[in-house]
Parts: structure tokens; sequence; C-alpha cells
């Protein structure tokens, strides 16, 4: 036996070589820090609740940029040294002038504002059974039992015939109406819960409950006319003169709107301890809450910065404001014009470093089999590095480089700030992309790095106060440097 100060001493003089992962409510245990974490918590809550779509998301920036001085420019032009540009009110890239010149790279942290929802088929409203319903079509990767049998709000634009753009939202204010979509009773589902879970939910049974009563005019119009015209559909017609009523629109301008039914109601903060977030969309608007408040905090820069808030990422970054469209090359050719005069936009390019700012799948406690546990993310353990993305032998991915990698881990190894380094799930078992991989293409480096999600895609998702802190510390560290 050995006695205790002989361990100590042993202890001491033996270097420890691995890794010593640290939470953040241990790195953050201070009362100032503690502080900062539940104000910006506060915040944070307060900006799911209000930004439930791209457009909304995009307005709430929009404001705050406003209000920090950026200067709003249109293509083709940047006028002053904190810039912004919004495409089509669902994209936004954001720039502020470095001490050095463009040439000599930026730091960019790129994330995406649009989320898993049901969008309204351009011809939704119908009844039938004694209720009006809305025809939908899923928009990006949801799991569609999660959206029965709960309430559901309406938000989006219908644009008119004479160029006015009204704005939608039904089901937020206290003494609003919510919407639904009924799920089956136990009593008659025998057959459903033999199927598997892919067969047993239909897209086209997404049908949201929009209303019950009937329109008095067209049923007074029935009686005369037997059926003709109005008197058809008369519960249907009483929704459309309540939408007029309410938004002075009618049926064919559905064909040009844009409604997405989303989860109803606020964000919350979950657990007695209140350590958590609950809501919908932080898949990814925790990286643009967090990246946002990083570059208003941010001191006058080396590098340039930029920010982007893209669209369309569920759905594989694809039209006009998805990352693979050609609007941050277009507004890269106009920064070069306005601040760095005659250098090559290839240079500028490969001398950009990137963080794809987006969320990672947390270790789920009740499904640890289908993660790999040495390759996991952990609640409440910083943000995530995921080196590659893809699926089945990364096919897809973006495979960050390791001389990126050791320059980021300097990084905020220096500035005190904990991270982790996981990949998504068990190899074979699932995958996933992100915009990593449309702007590695220019030769910046780019890595995957955002704060850990449990419950991702699903109407109320979670993530952990002190990750959202840490996350904001380390992009403001990153877009610093
Ligand atoms: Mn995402
Ligand atoms: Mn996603």
């Amino acid at each position: 036996m050995i006695d205790s100060n002989e361990t100590e001493e042993t202890a001491q003089k033996t270097p420890s070589f691995a890794i010593d992962s640290k939470s953040c409510w241990e790195t953050y245990a201070g009362e100032a820090e503690r502080a900062a974490m539940r104000e910006l918590a506060d915040r944070y809550v307060a900006f799911l609740t209000a930004c439930k779509t791209e457009r909304e998301t995009v307005n709430f920036v929009r404001e705050a940029l406003l209000r920090a001085g950026f200067v709003e420019s249109p293509a083709g032009e940047f006028a002053g040294d904190a810039v912004f540009r919004v495409m089509k009110g669902k994209t936004v890239f954001v720039a502020r002038k470095g001490k050095k010149p463009l040439r000599d790279g930026f730091r960019l942290v790129g994330a995406h504002c649009d989320t898993p929802r049901l969008d309204l088929k351009q011809h939704p409203l119908y009844e039938d059974c004694g209720v009006a319903q809305l025809k939908t079509h899923y928009y990006g990767g949801i799991r569609k039992h999660q959206w029965l049998a709960r309430p559901l709000a309406l938000h989006g634009v219908v644009a008119k015939k004479d160029g006015t753009l009204i704005t939608v939202t039904i089901g937020e204010e206290p003494g609003d109406p919510v919407f639904m979509i009924p799920d089956l009773l136990p009593h008659l589902a025998y057959q459903q819960v033999e199927k598997k879970l892919s067969d047993a939910f239909e897209a086209e049974k997404l049908n949201i409950l929009i209303g019950h009563s009937p329109s008095a005019a067209a049923l007074a119009d029935a009686t005369d006319k037997k059926d003709k015209k109005n008197g058809k559909d008369p519960i249907k017609t009483k929704v459309l003169e309540l939408l007029n009523a309410r938004y002075g629109i009618e049926e064919a301008d559905l064909y040009s709107a844009e409604l997405q039914a989303v989860p109803a109601g606020e964000a919350k903060l979950v657990g007695l301890d209140r350590a958590l977030v609950g809501g919908y969309g932080q898949d990814d608007r925790v990286c643009v809450f967090t990246a946002l408040n990083a570059l208003l905090a941010a001191p006058q820069p080396e590098h340039t910065q930029i920010v982007l808030f893209w669209d369309k990422e569920e759905i594989g970054s694809e039209g006009s404001t998805g990352a693979k469209s050609h609007f941050f090359e277009y507004c890269l050719e106009d920064l070069i014009d306005a601040w760095d005069t005659g250098a090559h936009k290839s240079r500028v390019f490969a001398a950009g470093k990137a963080m794809s700012a987006d969320v990672h799948a947390a270790m789920d406690p009740d499904y640890q089999d289908l993660h790999e546990k040495l390759n996991s993310a952990i609640l409440g353990f910083g943000p995530v590095f995921c080196k590659f993305t893809g699926h089945r032998g990364k096919v897809g991915a973006n495979d960050a480089h390791p001389e990126y990698v050791a320059w980021l881990r300097n990084l905020l190894d220096g500035a005190g700030i904990p991270w982790q380094m996981a990949e998504l799930g068990r190899v074979d078992l699932g995958g996933g992309g992100t915009v990593a991989k449309f702007l590695a293409v220019y030769g910046m480096d780019i890595i995957d790095f955002g704060p850990a999600v449990l419950s991702m895609h699903s109407p109320f998702e979670i993530t952990s106060v002190a990750d959202v802190y840490t996350v904001m510390l380390a992009y403001k560290a990153f877009l610093a440097s």
C-alpha cells in the first residue's frame, strides 16, 4: 500500500495527455457570467417566439442591424463600413469592414433561418364532413406524427395582383384562434399501429382544421338557388369571408401565397432550474441569434466580418435564396469594388475562414444506442465541431482540413471557451448535410460548428442555456480573430 501523500505527488508529476472536456456550467460559474447567460437566454426565448419563418427572422435581423448603424444596400453597391443586403426577404448578407484589406481574408459565419414546417398547398381550402380543411405539403425533414393533435399557427405572406404583400399571422396573440390536424383515436387505430411508421402517417392526411360553421349568406343563397355557386360549400365560404374581412384576400390570392403552419405558442425555459430552452425552429435560429449577437458585440475587427443567414437549407440549399445560389458571390464582388478595388475574387475567397453555423444532434439519453459515445455531443458541453457530415462513407460531405481544425482549437482554447468534437450518430445509421460544402467550393476553410440540440426537427426542440451563451462567445472570438 502507498500512502495518500505519495499518490498526490505522483499525480502532480504525471502530465495528462488525455482530453479534458469541461462543461460550460463549470466554466462559467461566476455570478456575472451566470447573469449574462440568463439575460441572453431570456432574449433568445423572446426571439424564438417572435421569429417562426425565414421572413420573420430576416426582418428581425434587419431591424437589429439598422439599430446598430448598418446600412442596407441594394444590389450593385455597398456604401459605408457596416453594410447588409436582403435577398427576397428571406436571406441576408452582412459585412463589417476590417482593419486589414479584404484580400487578406475575412471571417464568415453562415447559418440558416428556414425550418421544417407544413406549407399550405397553392389550392388548399376545401370542406368535407362538417369541417373546412387546408391541404399541406411538408417542408424539410419532419416526423409527420409529431404534427398531429397540437395547436398550430399560420404565418406567411399573400401577394395580391396589385402588387401589395399582406403579412398573415394567426394563432399567436392571446384570443387568437389556433388550428390543428386531428389524429386517429386509439379505438380505430388497430390497423395503423401494426404498420411501419413510414407507412402509418401519410402526407396527404396532414390536413389542417380551419373552420366548422356555415356562412349565413351561403345558406340563404342555397335555399334560393338550389346549391348553385355560393350555396355550395357553406363552411369553406365562411372561412373565405373571414379571411377577406381580416386580410382583404380572396381564394385566388392563395395561388400567390406562402403560408406556413408552425407550432403555435411561445418558446419556454424548460426544467425546474430553467437551464434548457424549449421551442420551435432552434435548428438553426439558435445559430442566427448567437451569430447576430456575436457580430453586434464584436469590436472593430482585424479582418472583415461577414455574416450570412440563408433560406432553403432544409430542402438542399436550392433556389435564389439558398446557399447554392450566387447571392453570396455577387455580394462579395460588390464588397471588393467598395473596399478593396482590384483585389482578385479568387484570392479573397481563398484567404477566407468560415464557420458553417449549424446545430448538432445532442446525445439522446433514451436512444444512446444510436450514437457512438466517444464521438457524440453532450448538452451543456459547448459548441460542437463536426469535421464532416454526409452519410455512408462520408458521401456528400465537406470534410474540414486538420490544419484549420488545429487553428480553431488554438483560438478557442486560448480564449478559454469550451467546445466539443462529434459526428452525427453511428456510422451507417443516418446522416445529414449543411451549407458547408457550398462555401468550401470557393476554396475557403470551413467547418460545421454550433450547439447540440435534443429533439431536433421536432415542434419543440431543446438547447442548453449554457451552450447558447458559449456559442455566442465562440462566434464572437472567431469574428474578432
Ligand atoms: Mn440546420
Ligand atoms: Mn435541419
